[in-house]
């Protein structure tokens, strides 16, 4: 008469033979054989239902020899499942290689400029018609075009007005430039007076809100010539604003500290978002602050060996992402940064379609 224990042991190497016999060790053929010997109606639970008829005292051995059978069906699925997963790894890896560069097919994914791009273009035209030169400068840069040579000697405490990301170098302290001014320092130590550049660029500050984020940008001007004033500096900047923006456009200077100019200002454009009447992105002042200027101090003339007694010159430094938030009435800084490519191709309609 057949036991339990010689069906138990029988039924293992059918199982054996039917795994073996798998034509691919997928996750799906895998499963399949799962359920037809462990599943509710598995050839293995159906053994076990069998068991009541058993007389007792074969009952332990019976019992040992379906666990065993039991374990040792679980520990072959096991196997399989692992062959299985690398089945599917190596289907993925043998696909055809994704090109991320290929053109997109979809008509609705076209591009645009960004609009702080944008803003840099229509920007830099402005200061061209005004004779400016453009000019470019290192993003990482060493502390003396950053700080010292803009009269923030070490230990000034003005450093401390900007939190700055410091680099690992074994040479000479390098900084993130926390502002476009570096490229007044290398630019005067290029050429001799009179000049007249703009120089737009990435800045780095450790700042993150609603109206300041980490990476900025900005855009940096300076003249020097004999008999620059203060107003020139006015005269330059709200004609400047005023084509861009619109002859109705309000600006205001606000005397400040900055230690490379003397007199120094803040200039405050009129909150586009609420035309002055105050709201979130302006804090309810009406007004919102979008850079610095005044005349520069002979400490950095002294630095760069210009004679500050012949020359005068005026800087300023604009945030460039503050004037796109007030040209587009943006609510959020950071949208800018987010990268939204539903954001952003709305901006394709103000493209002049100009090389900056
Ligand atoms: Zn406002």
């Amino acid at each position: 008469m057949t036991t339990i224990m010689d069906r138990a042991n029988a039924l293992l190497i059918e199982f054996e033979q039917n795994a073996n016999s798998l034509e691919k060790v997928t996750p799906d053929t895998v499963e399949e054989l799962r359920i037809h010997w462990l599943g509710k109606k598995g050839i293995v639970t159906k053994l076990f239902e069998d068991m009541r008829h058993v007389p007792n005292e074969e009952k332990r051995d019976a019992g040992k020899s379906m666990n065993v059978l039991k374990t040792s069906i679980e520990a072959s699925l096991d196997v399989l499942k692992s062959k299985a997963a690398d089945f599917v790894f190596h289907s993925i890896l043998n696909r055809a290689p994704l090109d991320i560069t290929l053109p997109s097919q979809k008509d609705t994914l076209k591009g645009a400029l960004h609009p702080i791009t944008l803003m840099q273009q229509k920007l830099l035209k402005e200061f061209r018609q005004h004779g400016f030169t453009v000019y470019d400068g290192p993003e990482t840069d060493f502390d003396f075009y950053n700080f010292t040579a803009l009269n923030l000697p070490a230990d000034h405490p003005a450093r401390d007005m900007q939190d700055t990301f410091h680099l690992k170098t074994n040479q000479d302290i390098m900084v993130l430039r926390t502002q476009t001014s570096n490229i007044q320092i290398h630019a005067m130590l290029q050429e001799k007076p009179p000049l007249r550049i703009v120089a737009p660029g990435r800045v780095y500050r450790v700042d993150s809100d609603q109206t300041h984020t980490p990476i900025f940008h900005q855009i940096e001007g300076l003249v020097v010539d004999k008999k620059i004033s203060f107003a020139d500096l006015k005269g330059m900047i709200q004609s400047m604003l005023h084509s861009v923006y619109g002859a109705t456009a309000k600006t205001r200077f606000r005397p400040s500290y900055f230690p490379f100019v003397e007199p120094g200002a803040e200039v405050d454009m009129q909150c586009t978002h609420c035309q002055g009447k105050g709201c979130k992105i302006c804090k309810n002042t009406g007004w919102l602050e979008i850079g610095g200027c005044g005349m520069v101090h002979p400490n950095v003339f002294e630095a760069v060996s210009y004679d500050s007694e012949e020359y005068t010159g005026f800087a300023f430094g604009f945030g460039l992402d503050r004037m796109a938030m007030l040209n587009w009435q943006l609510p959020d800084l950071r949208q800018l940064f987010e990268g939204d490519a539903g954001f952003q191709s709305q901006f394709s309609v103000f493209a002049e379609g100009a090389p900056c």
